[in-house]
């Protein structure tokens, strides 16, 4: 029986993606070792993909800098109200 797979239409073009490839990973965590089986999905035009990917990147660092911008302004923040030791 195939499982049914749902809709997953690129962002882009709109056109179904298909299965890039199938990975499992062991996930050992305190209730015992379990499988976790990932599928990466791509758009089914190479260049589309392309670009969609570095796109994803773009927006990856970005919210890296974002974050490290907020970590940075809470540790002013903390450093400001911790009381002096002197
Ligand atoms: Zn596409």
């Amino acid at each position: 029986l195939n499982k049914t797979i749902a809709s997953n239409p690129c962002v882009r073009c709109g056109q179904e993606r298909i299965v890039a490839k199938t990975w499992v990973d062991e996930d050992e965590s305190m209730a015992g070792a379990s499988k976790l089986t990932h599928t990466l999905m791509v758009c089914p035009d190479a260049e589309c993909q392309k670009k969609l990917e570095k796109e994803l990147d773009r927006q990856r660092e970005a919210r890296v800098a974002r974050t490290k911008l907020k970590e940075d302004q809470d540790l002013a923040r903390k450093q400001k109200l911790a009381p002096k030791i002197a």
